[in-house]
């Protein structure tokens, strides 16, 4: 064992939040080692391999720790001070000319911190732009786009009940590699096999038979794209055989008669001409659900990322609500956060904007990264020709990555606050160095803290484990900074901006390089006062966590939803108006019974685009591999070890093949996240061979869907082939390029 400190902090690479110990080395600013916490009240010693050697990334000689400034082909380092001024004097020119000349992306990295997002979308507010992009619409705006038309607010997100459910039905979804999506429950695969040990079921709708599948339950293939074929026959045999309490759908629904009606036609034997789940198959799971004591169906980015995730999430939501089974425990329930956030912010991510491409209305105040290129590279007085990025690297994690470089290459400002040089800040004009979550102060993200997506909620708060690196600066202190150097004010509010601005002169920490920062600690205490929970300063005395009420349910029909009526809207018309392409895409599916479809997987050990930059994470040479199923390979002569062509409408790359059992034949995975041999910055990833999965998926207004903005990065139909003139593995380098 290390010696050092022990303090107590808590994970933000995913949403299970672990509780960890750390063993630092305040002398060295070094983190020794990290330890599941045995204590924690929640996570109970329970977190993954990421959690426990992720020092190493942020311990990388790769660091960013000075602000860098592109100088012809080179960066070179420069004062913050400088880097503010010139920013804020570019943001001024274009602004002048149009505040939609201004954009900006968040990725995930940035939901993981309360006060990153709000301090970057209070910059971009200020200026006034409407052009806000977030990695939402590469993996789960079709929630927030359901969300806001059944329930009247985007984040209106439910959960299922996993510690108490009888019968929980994961479709797309595999939780234990990538965790729970929109829910903070850790170890997933003790969960799993609680629900069979109680005498529930578990059942796992996947192409592929999943590390999921494998811990727990029965295992029901499933075609790739096809999954809202599967939820309506699910509805339409729940409807054939439930008796369904009419009584409390009428007093909280609206819609029934329209649904019941969309869902006449899909039978159990029509769907499985399409998704190949035998109609018994189905009728087994409908009965389980049905019977149970509490049931749940559940999904997340295989159904999102598909072609019809829209339409299939709102299928889903709609049979656990008519079952029965919406707001009860067992079911799934929708949590409280310590303030009443869905009405607080309901004006502010619901504003309506349209984009000038495309005509897409913004979900969650956020229009689809699939028309980012097109906005950038479409000539118009409002052509965005300046982009902030933040807590994200969209060149290798959206659609259609080649247009998009082509894009950032024209951009006039393009500034990117990360921790590394990523593909991405590689093409910047200005990088900003950001702290690490272990160099700040924090409390649970936004969905556990101020939605309660958490079946047993908790709160937690953590001081910085350690002093930031060099010169690196938290990101609100970097939005705030760039708002008075643009001439603007955070949310467009000069009281906001002067409240603010006062906290960091009374309170702020002044940093030996000049920059003040934001007192972030002071700010989330005021957080957790306004809210009755006390001081951050009280809480830290319960380095375990502090645990709240747990849901009961039977408090939000009736209560908390926020449509007009204050009814849950069973059959919103912009949905059933959709549900006619369902039709024609039914019949296109039955007709290429023997084509391809190439789904995404993750491997244990990485995480999105970040993760893969230390040999404990991703070897020098180290690939994503093609897997594809022995019956497809003896098909295409293409056996483990191999090179392949893989080829869709917009691109080819060419990867090593591994055969797998575990696919349903007609179905290609292959790993995401990969494809970093051109960044600047990233010493030990520059070095894998893998290739960008999302050169593969196609972007512009017609490539997403048109209700929730999603890019289309699941069930993507391809062409595989022997790599031509080539076998010999050991020659290969990794090739991707645009078709
Ligand atoms: S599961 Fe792993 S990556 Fe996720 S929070 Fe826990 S330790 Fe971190």
């Amino acid at each position: 064992m290390s010696t050092g400190e022990t303090v107590h902090s808590f994970c933000r690479i995913c949403e299970s939040l672990c509780g960890l110990e750390l063993v630092t080395d305040p002398a060295r600013r070094e983190i020794l080692e990290i330890r599941p916490d045995p204590s924690h009240v929640a996570t109970e010693g329970f977190a993954c391999v990421k959690g426990l050697k992720q020092m190493r990334l942020y311990q990388s000689p790769d660091r960013l720790t000075r602000p860098l400034k592109r100088v012809g082909n080179d960066f070179v380092e420069i004062p913050w001070r400088q880097a503010i001024d010139e920013i804020g004097a570019r943001v001024r020119a274009l602004r002048g000319a149009s505040p939609h000349s201004l954009s900006m992306y968040v990725g995930t990295a940035a939901g993981f911190g309360v006060l990153h997002p709000v301090f970057a979308k209070g910059f971009m507010d200020g200026i006034g732009t409407r052009n806000f992009f977030s990695s939402s619409t590469q993996d789960c705006a079709n929630k927030f786009a359901v969300s806001t038309l059944l329930y009247g607010f985007p984040f209106t997100l439910t959960f299922p009940d996993v510690e108490r459910t009888r019968c929980l039905i994961v479709v797309g979804a595999n939780p234990v590699v990538s965790k729970w999506s929109f829910l903070q429950v850790p170890n997933p695969a003790k969960h799993l096999r609680a629900i069979e040990e109680r005498g529930g079921r578990v059942f796992v709708v996947d192409p592929r038979r999943t590390e999921t599948a494998k811990s727990a339950g029965t295992h029901v293939p499933i075609r790739p794209n096809t999954d809202v074929f599967f939820y309506l026959a699910f509805l339409n045999e729940l409807l054939a055989t439930a008796s369904l309490d009419r009584a409390r759908i009428d007093a909280h629904m609206t819609g029934f008669d329209e649904l019941a009606a969309l869902a006449r036609p899909w039978t159990p034997e029509r769907q499985a001409e399409v998704t190949r789940i035998p109609p018994a198959s189905l009728r087994e799971m409908v009965a389980a659900y049905r019977e149970a004591d509490g049931a749940a169906l559940y999904c997340s980015t295989g159904v999102n990322m598909g072609a019809h995730g829209t339409l299939a999430f709102w299928i889903q939501e709609v049979i656990n609500a008519v079952s029965g089974n919406l707001d009860r425990r067992g079911g799934v329930l929708v949590g409280k956060g310590i303030l009443d956030f869905p009405r607080l912010a309901k004006g502010n991510l619901t504003k309506g904007h349209t984009s000038r491409i495309g005509g897409f209305t913004a979900v969650n105040d956020a229009f689809p990264g699939g028309i980012l290129a097109d906005e950038i590279l479409t000539d118009g007085d409002e052509r965005i020709r300046g982009l902030f990025v933040t807590g994200g690297n969209p060149l290798i994690t959206m659609a259609g990555a080649g247009r998009l470089r082509e894009a950032l290459e024209q951009l006039e400002l393009l500034v990117v606050t990360d921790i590394f040089l990523n593909e991405t800040a590689s093409l910047a004009h200005y990088v900003l160095p950001a702290t690490t979550p272990f160099e700040r102060p924090d409390l649970p993200f936004v969905f556990p803290l101020m939605l309660g997506l958490q079946t047993k909620p908790y709160l937690q708060a953590t001081d910085p484990v350690l002093a930031p690196r060099g010169e690196a600066l938290d990101e609100a202190t970097i939005y705030l900074e760039l708002a008075a150097a643009s001439g603007t004010s955070l949310f467009g509010s000069r009281i906001a901006q002067a409240l603010v601005r006062g906290l960091q002169r009374l309170a702020g920490r002044r940093r030996d390089f000049g920059v003040r920062e934001v007192p972030q600690r002071l700010l989330l205490s005021l957080l957790l006062l306004l809210s009755g929970n006390g001081s951050f300063r009280r809480l830290l005395a319960e380095p375990h966590g502090r645990l709240r009420a747990e849901p009961a349910g039977g408090d939000f029909l009736g209560e908390r939803l926020l449509t007009e009526d204050g009814k849950l809207q069973l059959a919103p018309p912009e949905l059933v108006a959709r549900a006619a392409e369902l039709e024609p895409a039914f019949r296109a599916e039955r007709e290429d019974t023997h084509g391809l479809r190439l789904i995404s997987k993750r491997h244990v050990k990485t995480h999105n685009s970040w993760t893969h930059n230390d040999e404990a994470f991703a070897r020098a040479g180290e690939t994503n591999h093609l897997y594809l199923h022995p019956e497809d390979g003896a098909r295409l002569g293409l056996a483990t070890g191999d090179l392949a062509d893989v080829r869709s409408e917009t691109a080819r790359v060419r990867l090593p093949v591994r055969l797998l059992p575990d696919l349903q034949p007609g179905t290609a995975a292959l790993p995401h996240g990969w494809g970093h041999q051109h960044a600047r910055g990233l010493s030990a990833a520059s070095r894998t061979a893998g290739v960008n999965v999302n050169l593969l998926a196609a972007d512009g207004p017609k490539a997403v869907d048109p209700s929730s903005g999603m890019a289309h990065l699941t069930g993507i139909r391809v062409e595989i082939s022997p790599a031509s003139g080539e076998r010999d593995v050991t020659s290969w380098s990794g090739i991707a390029e645009g078709a």
